[in-house]
């Protein structure tokens, strides 16, 4: 039995420093039905925490770590960069460095601007968008999440296509009225929406793959039909690809799907485990952010050197033969899983995009938000306490994928399906 003595005094300590003793919700461990476990430190694919116990880590800080933990290169080139100071306030080389990389390899992106998080990222690309259509609408996706910006914190009510309710105390109606959500994969919902408000939607906004509801990929032809829908409207089509982003492969899912947006937001693996965001695409958009344009936008660290360097060395060292290496363990993993679940006739079904992988405990195939709550959320909690005592850290949410990074190695995907395999026959008892 794992000991988790000294995460738990951590915790009882942090629970009167911190709002349920995190900095972010889903690190409270909550729907797995236990206390957060503190880490201390991670190497490669292994982390390890504050009791001293080793884990094959499939969480990589929710996506960011593609090259696994505390990279040698990453690390090093972290140490200069350090040493020459940490901050200007002025723009430095490495900025460049990264934004002609990320240019390079993201079909959409003309220009773009650095931010620090994924949320700054599609809080600044839809002011962009509305300040460029001169419209206030936006229509976003259920399951989908942007982040915790005031627009994009909207649920629908029961229904299709209803304008927005706030999904939290303090976003205010009358933004939510300007949100319009309607159900992923569900384009007759999408067309509705566009024959009544077309000409007042300043921007569709869509994971495209979505990662925040388990991992969701679009059905045939979703993204091109909203591609088409968005163009005869003059609406900007904006893809979020703060997780999808050099994770789905080295085009991103754009390039994947071969469906270019207007615009795109980055985070996560940009910033190599530090904190990043991006923001950009067609340049006749991004000449209207400040300074050169009207639409205001800033942040006294964006750009940082610390940050550029991170997502620098990670993107470089992600080649495309690297995507192809992280694919086949992908493919072993999800096949050793397969056969684990069916083998002690688990409910059990796996949806992927490159190396994001979304199990769930669902008999059905699960393609928006409605199916994926469907899933049997008590049995993916006994699942979850099951494979941290075999030393495999999950995300703790049926709704959130697992990553693999450049660092997992075949023994860790051998060893992680032996240990599913084990639970999966305790579970079916
Ligand atoms: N967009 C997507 C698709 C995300 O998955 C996330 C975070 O998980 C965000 C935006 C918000 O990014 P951040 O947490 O860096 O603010």
């Amino acid at each position: 039995m794992k000991n988790f003595d000294r995460s738990i005094e951590a915790y009882q300590q942090a629970v009167e420093l911190m709002p349920g003793g995190v900095n972010s919700p889903v690190r409270a461990f909550n729907s797995v039905n236990m206390d957060p476990i503190f880490m201390e430190r991670g190497k490669g694919s292994k982390i390890y925490d504050i009791d001293g116990q080793e884990y094959i880590d499939y969480v990589l800080s929710w996506g960011p770590l593609i090259l696994g933990h505390a990279d040698d290169r990453v690390v090093e080139a972290l140490k200069k960069t350090t040493e020459l100071g940490t901050s200007f306030g002025t723009p430095t080389q490495i900025e460049n460095k990264l934004a002609q990389l990320v240019i390079e390899r993201v079909p959409s992106m003309e220009m773009l601007r650095m931010v620090n998080s994924g949320t700054e990222a599609t809080m600044s690309a839809l002011r962009a968008a509305r300040g460029y259509t001169g419209r206030d609408k936006i229509l976003k996706f259920e399951g989908n999440y942007h982040g915790h910006g005031d627009s994009l914190l909207i649920k629908a009510g029961s229904g299709v296509a209803t304008l927005g309710l706030p999904d939290s105390p303090g976003v205010p109606e009358s933004i939510a009225q300007n949100t319009i959500t309607v159900p992923y994969n569900d384009l007759e919902s999408v067309q509705y929406v566009f024959s009544k408000y077309g000409k007042d939607l300043a921007a569709v906004i869509i994971e495209p793959v979505s990662g925040n509801m388990g991992v969701v990929p679009p059905e045939e032809n979703f993204l091109q039909e909203l591609r088409k829908l968005t163009q005869d409207n003059g609406t900007v089509l904006i893809f979020d690809e703060v997780m999808t982003g050099f994770r789905v492969g080295y085009h991103c899912a754009q390039g994947h799907f071969e469906v270019t947006p207007d615009m795109t937001c980055l985070g996560k693996v940009i910033g190599g485990g530090l904190p990043v965001g991006a923001y950009g695409g067609k340049r006749e958009i991004m000449e209207r952010v400040a300074p050169v344009g009207d639409i205001y936008q800033a942040g006294t660290l964006s750009g940082n050197p610390l940050a550029m360097t991170a997502g620098f060395e990670t993107l470089s060292a992600m080649t495309r033969s690297e995507y192809e290496k992280l694919n086949k363990k992908v493919d072993r993993l999800v096949e050793g899983f397969q056969e684990a679940a069916a083998e002690y006739d688990i409910p059990f079904t796996v949806n992927r995009a490159g190396s994001m992988v979304g199990f769930f405990f669902n008999r059905e195939h699960v393609t928006d938000f409605e199916t994926a709550n469907q899933s049997d959320l008590d049995l993916f909690a006994r699942y979850y306490r099951g494979m941290i005592e075999e030393g495999i850290f999950l995300p703790p949410s049926q709704f959130e994928g697992m990553f693999l990074s450049a660092a997992h190695s075949d023994e860790d995907i051998e060893a992680t399906i032996d240990a599913a395999r084990k639970v999966f026959s305790k579970l079916a008892r």
